[in-house]
């Protein structure tokens, strides 16, 4: 699975800055015990609201991993994807989206769904079973940045989740969260990769978590081999013009290539096939966040049933999904190159 990725800017930042305590926090001299106990306080926090782990990294530049992107871009791996080339210098200094950003703080909730489709319905990307995970997230994001304010004093920090200027995976490693896999997604060795990455980016010194230094896909090469479209063209290299998120989600009105219709392999919306053949996703639970509960028709609806559906009802059903941003015409688009791919 590769999300769509939309540029995302939680107002976290703004809401919860209406109810935060006036006490500043002075940087200089911080000592590290108060670094500490506000790390821990943050971490039992986001555990408490539902956070499967919460990481956390030294607001640095990140040269290395913008520079990798920049090639990725070059080759116009990113498709139709513009808004993926914008904002580059935000991209490599959190400074520029949180003035004197000190920590990074990255947070996983697990989207692993405890039902699964109906083996004849189209198929739909495990994420996207229930209500949009952006507001589900926001809503976790300005809560925390709530609960810190309280509990720490004046902070200024912003939360991102699916956004482009966020390099949301290198500061997930760089907080010891995981490996990027060669499918491209983020490892967690306790739960796979059916996760969503939160990240959140605060003006505090924090205790900080040590960069995850090894890689444990080894010899593995599952993911390559299960790519219905050849997308993933090396270890953590994968064009996203080819893959099957981007085609049924972002490409918007056109039309999908008649040589990758033919490989989409039942995919309505998003793919999760390099994930479902990940051996680490062996360790995936179910999740017990109510929100991401399945919205019945996704797990049951077949494919007659999809296609007979009047935009109306689709804008009613999906009207808190995921679904709503290929819209009802892209979902249409969507079952017409199924049914070529037989
Ligand atoms: S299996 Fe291929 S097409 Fe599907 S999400 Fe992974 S890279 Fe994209
Ligand atoms: S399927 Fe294998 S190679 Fe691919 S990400 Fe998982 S462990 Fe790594």
């Amino acid at each position: 699975m590769h999300r769509g990725i939309t540029v995302y800017f939680c107002r976290c930042a703004k809401d919860a800055n209406e109810a935060a305590p006036n006490k500043k926090i002075k940087h200089k001299n911080y000592p590290i015990i108060l670094a500490e106990q506000h790390t821990t306080f943050i971490k039992q926090h986001s555990s408490r609201l539902g956070f499967a782990y919460c990481g956390i990294a030294r607001a640095v530049q990140l040269d290395d991993d913008a520079r990798k992107l920049e090639r990725w871009l070059m080759k116009g791996y990113n498709g139709k994807m513009e808004y993926m080339e914008r904002n580059f210098d935000l991209r490599i200094d959190p400074t520029k989206l949180v003035p004197g950003a000190k920590s990074v703080i990255t947070l996983l909730l697990n989207y692993y769904p405890e039902q699964q489709q109906q083996k004849d319905a189209p198929k739909i990307s495990k994420y996207a079973y229930g209500k949009d995970y952006h507001y589900v997230i926001r809503e976790k994001l300005n809560e925390l940045l709530f609960v810190m304010r309280e509990e720490i004093g004046a902070i200024d920090g912003r939360g991102f989740v699916d956004s482009a200027p966020v390099l949301e995976r290198s500061w997930a490693v760089r907080s010891g969260l995981g490996w990027v896999g060669k499918n491209g997604n983020l490892i967690n060795k306790k739960m796979g990769s059916f996760f969503f990455i939160a990240t959140l980016i605060v003006d505090i010194p924090l205790a900080y978590d040590d960069a995850f230094a090894k890689d444990f896909c080894g010899s593995c090469n599952r993911c390559v081999e299960a790519c219905p479209t050849e997308a993933i063209l090396s270890p953590t290299v994968v064009d996203g013009s080819k893959c099957i998120s981007y085609l049924t989600i972002e490409l918007k009105d056109e039309l999908i290539q008649p040589e990758l219709q033919q490989k989409m392999d039942g995919w309505m919306f998003g793919c999760d096939a390099c994930q479902d053949v990940c051996p680490w996703n062996r360790f995936s639970k179910p999740h017990d966040e109510e929100h991401l509960q399945p919205i019945p028709e996704i797990l049951n609806l077949h494919t007659a049933e999809w296609e007979a559906m009047h935009e109306d009802v689709f804008k009613s059903l999906m009207r808190n999904s995921p679904l709503k941003r290929t819209k009802w015409q892209g979902i249409q688009r969507n079952l017409k190159a199924i049914k070529t791919s037989g």
